[in-house]
């Protein structure tokens, strides 16, 4: 199985030879019975089984073993969201002393627990402008266990170079962590380029249909162990009933993005040549500032874009305000079109200077494209730019 839709589709789910069932079952039980005692510390020191199911679980085990074939890794594990994800990953290789280093532009949590969270609680963090290789490239020091990024960023879609953060990161001795979520394993694959911890929140492209937070981790089989035990204390773990609803998502994720990406790249090219848009963010395009980098290193260019509405934040709210096909709401990666305005969403919890510095003017417009028809999204823009 080596295409990304028929690992979707079939990877960790072959049909039940017992019951003739195609679909997994939802072992919703919080804790297993034993028969025999002495199986008990045998399965509590590693044995295969399981015991309560903050530990492991059988529909959730299913989903981590296709989340790791979708990410080219050696397991994966489920959170009960892209926050408990990212955070219990970043604690499972701090110890006294260290130092993370990241990119300025990363999604509004984890800055807020790297810029703010981690110094409280005497790590010393840096974060780096995104684009300018050097100053990551000086920013690592010996006590660096953590070198962090995402790549295409969010809202402004910057491309950062994860084979060279790579080298970066394993010459000092530190990991690297990609957060992957906006690109999805259907367009990106970091683990390929060398990244050794891959993060997502599910509750965006994998599972796609935004009915459910969720999160994960692919890693090496023993990185991943190491995460899963900090998960087992922290707590954050993934329930069987949402686990199985994002495989049942999963199953589409190909087809959903590809249509996507296509959608992405024909909204982008419109508002490219639209008089009441100053700028277009979108790795697709050839005016791109890393355009050549995101060839090299994504399969598809995405589903995200973002753009800037020339004149006021009122006028970026007109837009927002007039869709009719598209929605103004937070989120992004599932089936329906929506639109934020990051400045007072998603990234609120940045000082005004921080956006200023980071490129989140109050105009900035950020879009997840749907699956609807291409023409009715193209219709409903420019309807709406029309209204400012
Ligand atoms: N990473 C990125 C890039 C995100 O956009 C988000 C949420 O919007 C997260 C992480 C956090 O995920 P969750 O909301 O599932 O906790």
């Amino acid at each position: 199985m080596t295409g990304d839709s028929t690992r979707s589709v079939h990877e960790a789910e072959p049909f039940d030879r017992k019951t003739g069932a195609i679909t997994t079952p939802i072992y919703e039980t919080s804790t297993f019975g034993f028969s025999k005692a002495e199986r008990v510390p045998k399965v509590v020191g590693g044995a295969p089984g399981y015991t309560y199911s903050r530990w492991g679980n059988p529909t959730v085990d299913i989903l981590e073993k296709k989340l790791a074939a979708m990410e080219h890794g050696g397991d994966g594990a489920g959170f009960s969201s892209g926050m408990a994800a990212i955070s219990t990953s970043i604690f499972s290789f701090l110890k006294k002393g260290s130092h993370v280093l990241a990119i300025r532009d990363l999604y509004g949590g984890t800055y807020a627990l790297i810029h703010d969270i981690l110094p409280e609680m005497g790590f010393s963090t840096d974060l780096v402008e995104t684009t300018d290789f050097g100053a990551l490239e000086s920013g690592v020091k010996k006590s660096t266990s953590i070198v962090y990024l995402e790549s295409p960023t969010n809202p402004t879609m910057k491309v950062v170079d994860i084979r060279r953060a790579a080298k970066l990161a394993h010459a000092t001795g530190a990991v690297l962590m990609v957060d992957n979520t906006f690109a999805s394993p259907i367009n990106q694959n970091p683990m390929d380029m060398g990244a050794d911890v891959v993060l997502h929140s599910v509750t965006k492209y994998i599972n796609g249909h935004a009915d459910l937070i969720a999160g994960a981790v692919v890693a090496s089989k023993e990185h991943a162990h190491r995460i899963k035990m900090m998960r087992r204390d922290f707590g954050g773990t993934l329930d069987p009933l949402p686990a199985w609803l994002i495989l049942r998502g999963m199953k589409t994720m190909a087809i959903r993005v590809r249509q996507q990406n296509a959608s992405a790249m024909v909204l982008a090219e419109f508002l490219s040549t639209h008089r009441k848009v100053s700028a277009v963010h979108y790795p697709g395009l050839k005016t791109h500032p890393q355009h050549q980098l995101a060839k090299k290193q994504m399969k598809g260019f995405g589903g995200m874009l973002s753009f800037e509405v020339r004149g006021t934040t009122k006028d970026a709210m007109k837009f927002t305000e007039s869709l009719r096909v598209a929605t103004l709401a937070a989120s992004l990666g599932g089936v329906e079109t929506l639109v934020s305005q990051p400045y007072n969403m998603t990234h609120a919890q940045m000082s005004a200077e921080e956006r200023e510095a980071t490129g989140i003017p109050e105009t900035l417009v950020r879009v997840s494209v749907g699956i609807e028809d291409c023409e009715d999204l193209v219709d409903d823009f420019k309807r709406a730019l029309a209204a400012v």
